[in-house]
């Protein structure tokens, strides 16, 4: 724990993230990204997987943290196909901004034009965006396929 991580501060619920969790077990924590500064609307569909220890990276992770990482990672792939009809899901980690391991797990919608496909896909401005209600309403739709699955 590091009171200035703001993964940290926000498993603490000393942050809120819009949508609020959406799976997590005893080794991580998944929910929607949050809001860029200074911005109202996010891509939808772009989800966080986040360790509770405050690890910086992959060659940190524990055998049991990396397989429930994949395993929420997995899990959400399904739900964003499910009920947000993404054709695809990325996974990727980069760690240039929060030294708190987080795996990113992005939605690609239909008709994503070739040059956004990768890390860009939530450049693309025609993909689905929202506020904190769309984000939440969301989440929501993913806790209730989750809630659901097997
Ligand atoms: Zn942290």
């Amino acid at each position: 724990m590091s009171n200035d991580c703001k993964v940290c501060r926000t498993h603490r619920g000393l942050e809120v993230v819009p949508g609020g969790v959406i799976v997590e077990d005893e080794l991580v924590v998944a929910s929607h990204a949050q809001l860029r500064e200074g911005q109202d609307r996010a891509y939808l569909g772009y989800l966080m997987v986040e360790t509770r220890r405050h690890i910086p990276g992959l060659a940190d992770l524990t055998e049991a943290e990396g397989s429930a990482v994949m395993h929420a990672a997995s899990r959400l792939a399904r739900a964003l196909m499910a009920t947000e009809h993404a054709y695809h899901v990325y996974s990727f980690v980069i760690g240039h901004g929060v030294p708190h391991f987080h795996m990113h797990v992005v939605a690609k919608y239909p008709g994503a034009p070739r040059e956004y496909w990768g890390p860009r896909v939530d450049e693309w401005p025609d993909a689905p965006h929202g506020g904190p209600d769309e984000i939440a309403a969301l989440c929501a739709r993913l806790r209730g396929y989750l809630a659901a699955a097997p």
